[in-house]
């Protein structure tokens, strides 16, 4: 390649708002044939709010948010933001907190006030012996919301259900990215029926639920085990491991700066678009090389 051809398409790019990195990324996007994207903050706008606090054994719909908002008070992650600003919204004063553990991709444990509280997805409570009714039962994950589920000193407390909008053009973008060839499979942390919910609603063919930030890097590794080349495009909260196993990886949303970091291509404006504009880019660049 020359080198001319990849500046001249590294400066276009950067007006255009993907900031390439890496000049050998900008060949090899136009033959990538997946492109890999985490949901939370990639497919989605990655700004989830509350919808609902529903509340069991005996505890109140306040002391639940408030339990959980304290806890979550130590998270970077997204869904944490959310729970905090509903405590906030309804005025709730939050106790001390001790010892708190974010564990990636899970959840959030830790002490509130003299009660050990544990929070995250249904199958990390599960897996930490509480005993969780079935998410599957609960018509909150059909409609594509992330369930929070609390356990209060070993008890099932109840569940908190966040929603994080689609982003307008993500359909859009996922047509136009599989008329181009890539095939476009999500690979989340989120439920089953959350994942399911979001791919419908994009024209996302494939998708993983459940799994774990180190098992995105796994997965895109299988990918390319199988011949495919395969970008991914993450948001960057947990997504550093997945890519920097991708052949070409881009960064979505300007927030993480372990992302920008990671990835070869960081797209300003917050859109898969941008990964297939990236795509075209790379086509143009190479057709004045070759
Ligand atoms: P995604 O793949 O959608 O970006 P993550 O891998 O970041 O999601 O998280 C996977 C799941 O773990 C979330 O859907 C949620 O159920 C749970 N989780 C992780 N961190 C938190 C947190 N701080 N508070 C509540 N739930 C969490
Ligand atoms: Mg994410």
């Amino acid at each position: 390649a020359t080198p001319t051809a990849i500046m001249v398409g590294t400066g276009q790019g950067a007006r255009a708002g993907m900031l390439v990195k890496n000049a050998e990324a900008l060949e090899l996007a136009e033959r990538l044939t997946v492109l890999a994207v985490d949901k939370t903050g990639t497919v989605t706008e990655g700004k989830p709010a509350v919808t609902d606090v529903v509340p069991t054994g005996g505890w109140t719909r306040s002391t639940l948010l408030a339990a959980a908002a304290a806890l979550e008070q130590s998270s970077a992650h997204p869904i944490a933001a959310a729970v905090v600003e509903a405590a906030q919204a309804e005025g709730l004063t939050l106790e001390r907190t001790n010892d708190v553990r974010a564990v990636a991709g899970k959840g959030v444990e830790g002490r509130v006030g003299d009660q050990l509280v544990m929070l995250g997805a249904p199958a990390f409570l599960v897996a930490q012996g509480v005993s969780v009714p079935d998410a599957d039962s609960t018509p909150l994950a059909a409609e594509g919301k992330t369930l929070v589920a609390v356990a209060i000193d070993g008890m099932y407390a109840g569940v908190i259900a966040v929603a994080d909008r689609v982003r307008s053009d993500s359909a859009g973008a996922v047509e136009r990215l599989q008329r181009n060839g890539v095939k476009v499979v999500m690979l989340t942390g989120d439920h089953p029926a959350t994942a399911k919910a979001i791919a419908e609603q994009t024209g996302i063919a494939e998708w993983r639920a459940g799994v774990l930030p180190a098992d995105k890097a796994a997965a895109v590794n299988a990918l390319r085990a199988s011949g495919e080349r395969v970008g991914m495009a993450g948001d960057g909260i947990n997504d550093a491991p997945a890519l920097a196993a991708a052949d070409v990886s881009f960064a979505i949303g300007v927030g993480a700066d372990v992302a920008v970091e990671a990835a070869d291509i960081t797209l300003v404006r917050n859109s898969l678009h941008g990964v297939a504009d990236a795509i075209d880019l790379s086509r143009a660049t190479l057709s004045k090389i070759r």
